[in-house]
């Protein structure tokens, strides 16, 4: 090649979403555009890949004569606004993570990348079919509102087969005509049907205020039932009048469906969904509206944050001290504090919002660096539940039972007035253990450093790490006695059964993620509850979460105690925000609620603080501990995991790898030692912890320290997680 041709060839960075540290770079062919943010078509070695053209260089100097063309790009797909690339960078940064897995997430939408395919739906419209039977008539009644219909809706509601439906359609008798996506119909944000007490008008005035000023993070901080949602939705209606695009975050699907309903019963339309329960049609359809604009507001679980928004405004981040925002496979990241970063990132406003803020956000709050919004009274006559303990020492339950005389007392004067009742126990199954009782043989998952869980209502034994099961045998594998396995503690399933035989005539529903066959069976299930057709739930902390049942009256902690004894920063943190979430479930109308919590230390100071509804003081304290102990958010910490299928391996390798850590100022290498679970799916686990002053770059240090640390082979793996909230 000349060196005229040379200086006149032009390349671009592309990054690819795989596990590479910068983006490669690639010819452009001759006559062709390409902008950062466009996606393109590359090839890498014998493949054709899917990738996106790069904002910043790949830093490295190769000689043009060896880059390879771009192949083809897309030019019907919108590109990564601009924000998005420059917040992958971020996030990879942070995260130790390479930008291409960052970016993987950002595009998980393969069918946002093909045409996207045309919905038909139906409406009625066209003459009556020659022969009408009552199948026929139902559908026809309930298509009678001239609305369209997806077919599959419309048969659900006549209570008919998709075939009858087809039927009508081929006598002309309902037409067919192109879908609308939900994002295509109108908000109403007059806000006419909207009244807000005096104390949530006042609160919503001050959260629309400064927001046009760009970034800014508001803590709204209101006692469960105190309508923070509300509130909030004066902002979103604020941000989709000025055009903006505004999200909404939660930190659990099953949360989704009733919040959506109700944003459509304040709006007048539904946001726009995301989850990785959607189908992959309708993740392409959403991922393309957020990114040409369509969609204004979105409201989606924690990857909701990295689709593409070229104008997002507002981001709100529901519940925001559940640890459901943090994300602990392939990106490990935290998104409520990612949520922050992409509101500094593009210059907008983040709403924090919860009844139980995290320390974190309490600290900021008190730092000056987030704003304070308080609700610290319930909506119309609500009051909050009163909270007592059942001290188990003084009044314990009968032998092989597990409610205590008071809260069963309890349970029953609920019944006799007509309300409902929820049991929480955060543990999946029948019991946590088994064991043989001529022998002392005790069930364990091959695998994992687990026990195996009884599971009563699948029969069997089941290892809650790695998924392994066993049928509950009749005799023990080590002593062959038979009738001799006694299970040892409750979980759901058994206090189930105990209140099966205490109230044979209540209605119980058990919520618990094991008895659903998925998300839209819980939805279901939430709706029945709501509804009133269960008279006690026995539930997981899947009932803690931001539901709202309306006769829920009384709520019994069946163990209080189960998070305290976990050796983890935040388990005091964890269990007072858990118990707080679960009891704030009762009384949220017209019914005064009560929450029962029984345990064995009455006199902790988490169950003091939630007795007394003293939360400042509990915070206070807590705050103080983490201050002395350099915990976050006073001091900083990063994971590194350590595993292999050899324990010796891993064990020495995690050895190399500390000592390869160089000395720092303000920066301690702690272990390694074997994690708690020692052994998961049959890897050896070792962790090393990093533990850092605020001010010190901890990412820096690690990614120097690894570079020159020796590299994980053969079945060796090193995950590094920071800011961590698992330590087992
Ligand atoms: P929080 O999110 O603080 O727990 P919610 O926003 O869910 O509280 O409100 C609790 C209940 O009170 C909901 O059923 C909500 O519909 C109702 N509510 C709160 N504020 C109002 C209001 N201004 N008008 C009508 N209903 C309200
Ligand atoms: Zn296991």
């Amino acid at each position: 090649m000349s060196r005229e041709a040379l200086t006149s060839v032009k390349t671009v960075p592309v990054l690819l979403p795989l596990a590479l540290p910068a983006p490669y770079d690639y010819l452009v062919p001759e006559g062709t555009e390409l902008h950062p943010g466009d996606f393109v078509v590359v090839p890498l070695g014998p493949a054709l890949r899917l990738g996106v053209v790069w904002h910043e260089s790949s830093g490295r100097a190769v000689d043009p004569a060896k880059l390879r063309a771009v192949e083809s790009h897309f030019d019907d797909v919108p590109p990564l606004p601009e924000i998005s690339l420059r917040f992958c960078d971020w996030v990879a940064n942070y995260t130790l993570t390479p930008p291409g897995m960052v970016l993987r997430m950002m595009m998980s939408a393969s069918k946002a990348f093909e045409a996207p395919a045309i919905r038909f739906g139906v409406r009625a419209g066209g003459p009556e079919p020659e022969r009408m039977t009552p199948a026929r008539a139902r559908v026809l009644e309930a298509a009678a509102s001239g609305m369209i219909f997806r077919k599959s809706e419309l048969a659900e509601m006549a209570g008919v087969s998709g075939g009858v439906i087809d039927g009508l359609v081929s006598t002309g008798t309902l037409l067919q005509e192109v879908l609308p996506d939900p994002w295509e119909a109108p908000f109403d944000l007059t806000g006419e049907n909207v009244q807000l007490s005096d104390l949530q008008s006042g609160a919503a005035k001050e959260l629309c205020a400064n927001t046009d000023d760009g970034f800014i993070v508001t803590l709204l901080d209101g006692v469960t039932g105190s309508g923070k949602t509300e509130v909030y939705f004066e902002a979103i209606a604020q941000t989709l009048k000025a055009g903006g695009q505004a999200l909404v975050l939660m930190p659990e699907i099953a949360l989704t469906g009733q919040f959506i309903a109700r944003c459509e019963r304040r709006f007048g339309a539904k946001p726009a969904e995301w989850h990785s329960g959607m189908t992959s049609n309708m993740r392409g359809r959403v991922w393309r509206a957020v990114a040409n604009g369509q969609a204004k507001f979105v409201v989606g679980a924690r990857s909701a944050l990295f689709l593409p928004f070229p104008d997002l405004r507002l981001i709100v981040v529901d519940e925001e001290h559940d640890q459901g925002y943090k994300q602990e496979d392939r990106v490990t990241y935290q998104a409520r504090d990612m949520a922050v970063l992409r509101g500094n990132l593009g210059q907008c406003p983040v709403v924090l919002s919860s009844a139980t803020p995290s320390i974190e956000s309490i600290v900021n709050v008190q730092a000056g660096r987030y704003r304070h919004i308080k609700l610290e009274s319930r909506y119309a006559q609500a009051t909050l539940p009163d909270i007592e303990t059942v001290d188990m020492r003084k009044s314990p339950p009968e032998r092989g039972r597990w409610l205590a005389p008071p809260l069963v007392k309890a349970v029953e004067e609920t019944l006799e007035d007509g309300q409902q009742a929820l049991l929480f126990l955060n543990r999946r199954g029948y019991a946590p253990l088994t064991l043989c009782r001529s022998c002392g043989y005790r069930f364990e998952c091959p695998n994992c450093s687990a026990w195996l869980v009884e599971h009563r209502f699948r029969r069997r034994l089941e290892c809650h790490h790695c998924g392994t099961f066993i049928p509950v045998p009749e005799e023990c594998p080590q002593c062959g006695a038979e009738d001799s396995l006694t299970p040892c503690g409750p979980g759901v399933e058994r206090i189930d059964e105990e209140i099966a035989e205490r109230f044979p005539d209540a209605r119980r529903i058990i919520l618990s993620s094991d008895q659903l066959t998925g998300i839209e069976e819980l939805r279901r299930t939430l709706r029945e509850i709501e509804a009133g057709e269960a008279d006690i739930i026995i539930g997981t902390q899947l009932v803690a979460k931001g539901h709202h049942f309306p006769g829920l009256a009384l709520v019994g902690v069946v163990d209080g105690d189960l998070g305290l004894t976990q050796a983890d920063p935040r388990a005091a943190e964890r269990t007072f925000q858990l118990l707080s979430q679960v009891t704030g479930r009762a009384g949220r109308e017209a019914v005064k609620g009560k929450g029962l919590i029984q345990t064995y230390m009455p006199d902790h100071p988490v169950i003091q603080a939630l007795v007394q509804g003293d939360r400042d003081a509990f915070l206070a304290r807590e705050i103080e501990a983490r201050r002395d102990a350099e915990m976050p958010p006073f001091g900083r910490l990063a994971s590194i995991l350590i595993s292999s299928s050899l324990r010796d391996r891993a064990e020495t390798f995690a050895r190399d790898v500390a000592r390869a850590a160089p000395p720092a100022n303000k920066i301690e290498v702690l272990g390694p030692a074997e994690a708690p679970l020692a052994i998961i799916r049959g890897r050896y686990r070792y962790r090393l912890l990093v533990k850092a002053a605020r001010e010190a770059d901890l990412q820096n240090y690690i990614r120097l320290w690894l570079q020159n640390a020796p590299k994980p082979r053969a079945d060796l793996r090193l995950v590094v997680d920071i800011d961590p909230y698992s330590f087992l």
